[in-house]
């Protein structure tokens, strides 16, 4: 792909039925290359599926370590757990979460979740039990619940094979195909979705691959001569590609 083409607009990038196939064929293998670097990740760091939904809501806004502090003070007293969170007193439980960050709104979508749970379905095993669009939609209903917590839940906790997007995915997707901008959430997750066979492992595991290569090497100030991509990467070739740069 020249420099000039890959300079479109991202919803003709992920559209256009020949670059598209290129750039699906470019995120497959990728994910082979990124497997090949960092091995199995076998995310989401929890123990639970209690643990996948806090963790989910707490990572909004800010950086795992400051979520894993949150975690440890509620494991410490034992409240990794939803069914106590929805008896929590909420005062209490922005003290153990404050090291999230906005903790006061944490704590209040943290207890309106479990409450909802356990008052509308009985338990997280029959709430599970919808299908994955059915699921996400009544998800995205509830407050301070977006389309990538709620797309972690899905894939995560609930065990559907959902591909999730996030910053880091943006970001190394933008700059790997030359995008222009961004794409938005749900284009580039349709697309994603059409790049990588819809399996609950490999989209727990690629998504785990692109979070760790925006740790090592695509940050924000990218670190291109050690990447596993570079020879994919339309920015890695050319450092003059527009580069889009998020989180
Ligand atoms: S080559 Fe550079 S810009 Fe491309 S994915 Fe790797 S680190 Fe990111």
């Amino acid at each position: 792909m020249s420099p000039a083409a890959s300079r479109t607009a991202s919803g003709a990038m992920l559209k256009s039925s020949k670059t598209a196939s290129l750039a699906r064929k470019k995120i497959r293998i990728s994910f082979k290359k990124l497997l090949k670097r960092f091995g199995r990740l076998g995310w989401w760091p929890a123990e639970t599926r209690d643990e996948v939904i806090i963790g989910a809501i707490l990572t909004q806004n800010t950086n795992w370590s400051n979520v894993e502090k949150a975690l440890s003070n509620l494991r410490n007293r034992d409240y990794l757990n939803l069914k106590k969170l929805s008896k929590i007193n909420q005062k209490r439980l922005a003290e153990l979460i404050r090291p999230s960050g906005f903790y006061n709104q944490k704590a209040r979508r943290l207890v309106a979740f479990s409450n909802y749970v356990y008052e509308n379905h009985g338990s997280l095993e029959d709430f599970f039990r919808k299908d994955a669009l059915h699921l996400r939609e009544e998800l995205l209903s509830l407050n301070g619940i977006g389309m990538e917590t709620a797309d972690s839940i899905l894939l995560y906790a609930a065990d559907k094979p959902i591909f999730v997007i996030d910053a880091y995915t943006k970001r190394i997707i933008s700059r790997m195909l030359g995008l222009a901008s961004e794409p938005g959430y749900l284009e580039l997750q349709s697309f994603m979705s059409s790049a990588i066979k819809s399996n609950l492992e490999i989209y727990k595991e690629s998504h785990a691959q692109f979070v760790q290569l925006a740790k090592e090497n695509c940050r924000k100030k990218p670190i291109c001569a050690s990447c596993p991509l570079l020879n994919l990467c339309e920015y890695g070739k050319n450092p003059r590609t527009p580069k889009t740069v998020s989180k």
